[in-house]
């Protein structure tokens, strides 16, 4: 069973938790605060099974009724509350899941435990009918809100609730994750990493999806043979990456990764500092080949391509100007 030791990279929150339960102050509302699949509900989870385990120590033991309940998630005492619109969690959500249920006592365990995903989109009628309960909440209650999006809570929610920061994870931690948890090695975890925005979860998504794992491999051949590429390949590629807008904006992110690596490797030459460990050989080749205006100018070519398609200006045309632009520049070797 996991417990505190598993959270990656959210050293400070993981020992608030340790403290409020060695300290025995465990607050009664608290918000975990952070960017969608950075491990909010994960964190939520270990914390309300180790508040609930039968041995209390400040680990889940993983063996008591508790822990099992826990684990399964069926949890009597440990409550994800959801809700019936997708886009706001409205009024009586909060009334008939919180207000109406908190005052019951916990049934089986010491403490009762709310855990409210997307909490952010409470409507401003629901957070005040929150705000009672967390006003004068039952000795046993702890509320925990995860929440995307702090500036749409009301200053009084804010004000009662201990608020815990969901930090940006290191690059480093996310690939030994990767690798260790996940066997994801190579250019898949390269480019997970790359695009993970400090996301644990995010990094895991971007990896395990097929759709992007072939877009990363278009691009790469693409980037690492573009000197040679012939007409006819030039026009299937371009036909492949106009079909959706934002399929299109991705190839673009890729492709300026792809060449701050090779900025990043002509500066400092250092390969541990590269999104792309693993196409380490192209990149020092075409960092070698290139001058630094060469390569600043695909840089910019890539920016006003951005501009272009967020302007609705048609995707061939601009990607045919940027692969010229990145051929005549000859910033990439064959292989
Ligand atoms: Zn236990």
């Amino acid at each position: 069973m996991d417990s505190f030791e598993d959270i990656i990279g959210q050293d400070e929150i993981a020992d608030y938790f340790r403290r409020t339960i060695s300290r025995q102050k465990v607050s009664h509302a608290l918000i975990l605060n952070g960017e969608q699949h950075t491990g909010k509900g994960y964190m939520a989870k270990i914390y309300a099974a180790t508040l609930q385990c039968e041995k209390g120590g400040l680990k889940p033991c993983g063996e008591c009724h508790s822990c099992k309940m826990a684990a399964s998630g069926n949890h009597p005492d440990i409550i994800t509350v959801t809700h019936e619109n997708q886009n706001s969690i409205g009024v009586d959500d909060i009334r008939q899941k919180i207000n109406d249920d908190i005052i019951l006592k916990p049934y089986y365990s010491p403490r009762k435990i709310y855990i409210v995903p997307e909490a952010s989109i409470m409507t401003e009628e629901a957070q005040n009918a929150l705000l009672k309960t967390l006003e004068e909440p039952p000795a046993y209650a702890l509320i925990i809100l995860l929440v995307d999006n702090k500036e749409r809570m009301l200053p009084t929610i804010l004000s009662r609730c201990v608020t815990l920061n969901v930090r940006p994870v290191a690059q480093e931690s996310i690939r030994e994750y990767l690798k260790a948890r996940k066997s994801i090695r190579g250019r898949e975890a390269d480019v997970a990493v790359a695009f993970a925005r400090g996301s644990i979860g995010r990094a895991e998504m971007l990896a395990s999806s097929e759709e992007y794992i072939a877009l990363m491999n278009d691009i790469t051949n693409l980037l690492s043979h573009i000197r040679d590429m012939s007409i006819s390949e030039e026009l299937d590629f371009i036909k492949k990456i106009s079909d959706n807008k934002e399929t299109a904006v991705n190839y673009l992110d890729v492709m300026e990764a792809w060449y701050r690596d090779i900025l990043v490797y002509k500066s400092v030459e250092k390969p541990g500092m590269l999104m792309f460990l693993n196409e380490q050989t192209q990149i020092a080749r075409a960092a070698r080949d290139a001058g630094y205006m060469e390569i600043s100018s695909v840089l910019d070519a890539i920016e006003a391509a951005r501009d272009k398609l967020n302007a609705n200006v048609a995707a061939p045309p601009v990607f045919e100007l940027l692969l010229d632009t990145m051929r005549d520049k000859a910033v990439t070797n064959s292989l």
